[in-house]
């Protein structure tokens, strides 16, 4: 379903659930699931969508530290409507050995658990979910760990996230439901670790205490998945050094995404962006003082 989750994602840091789901209601018209399959080296992996949503345009999240005047400009000179800003959720999906790893899980009920729908359309079932990596405990990559029925919805996977990101989410009152049904399926990692074979944390700070990239390697092949480094494939790349309302700190913020797409533009590795378009993965590339999107999966 295409969720017009503008105002819910945009507060949802310190909204309360109820109002979450309250503002999703509103939502339509139907989107349906979808899974893009490809190759990282010999691994297979899977973009999962999840929901798709509308920032708008209103000085609180993208640019607000200019402005809706400013993010005007360069949503117009990419040929986007200038009101708001599109945002897709989705998830990675990896099969290594004899594991099935899940990066991120979307909005979970508050997107009709469509992420589930996505895994069978890749030809899985929520059992069959070894492991799931967390890159950060935002209710649009961690509410999807439980359903409607407040069960877990992956009831056969260990739940992995950095400490400081567990202790984090803990400590938040809109998490309590969440937390209480996961708590003990979740094993805290330190960045750097590696998780699964071939895929390792990467520290991405600034967007939440113990926010989390990901590095999946296969021989000579690399993928990043960037977390929430970037929402927008214009905004965020175009004027990375612009402050977002999401970042717990704007200023760590803005110094991980200019230092992190230098780095990404450089090794030319593939990049999977959750809050991309559909599917999300694609190439950094430099442009002037800022980057663009080259999406694909090659
Ligand atoms: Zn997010």
């Amino acid at each position: 379903m295409n969720f017009n989750l503008s105002l819910a994602l945009a507060a949802s840091l310190a909204l309360t659930t109820t109002t979450l789901a309250t503002t999703a209601l509103a939502v339509e018209p139907p989107n349906p699931p979808a899974a893009k399959a490809f190759q990282i080296g010999t691994l297979q992996a899977w973009s999962l969508h999840d929901a798709d949503f509308g920032i708008l345009n209103d000085g609180k999240t993208f640019g607000a530290d200019v402005g809706p005047v400013e993010v005007a400009k360069v949503l117009a000179a990419a040929a986007m409507p200038t009101d708001k800003i599109p945002v897709s959720i989705d998830a990675l999906l990896i099969k290594t050995g004899d594991r099935l790893v899940l990066l991120d899980t979307g909005l979970g009920p508050f997107a009709a658990n469509q992420l589930v729908a996505s895994l069978k359309l890749a030809g899985f079932e929520p059992g069959q979910v070894t492991d799931i990596l967390i890159t950060h405990s935002h209710s649009d990559h961690v509410f999807g760990l439980t359903t409607q029925a407040k069960t877990l919805t992956f009831p056969n996977a260990t739940v992995r996230m950095t400490s400081k990101e567990w202790d984090w989410m803990k400590s938040l009152a809109q998490n309590a439901a969440v937390t209480a049904l996961i708590a003990s399926k979740v094993k805290t990692f330190e960045p750097g670790a590696e998780l699964a074979p071939g895929i390792t944390a990467v520290a991405l700070d600034g967007h939440t205490p113990g926010h989390s990239g990901f590095e999946v390697r296969s021989g000579t092949a690399r993928l990043l998945d960037v977390g929430d480094l970037v929402h927008s494939s214009v905004v965020s790349l175009a004027k990375p050094e612009w402050a977002m309302g999401f970042d717990s700190d704007k200023v760590l913020g803005k110094a991980t995404r200019r230092a992190e797409l230098n780095a990404l533009a450089k090794s030319g590795e593939l990049v999977f962006a959750p809050h991309f378009p559909f599917p999300g993965v694609g190439h950094i590339v430099a442009q002037g003082d800022g980057f663009v999107w080259k999406p694909g999966v090659e």
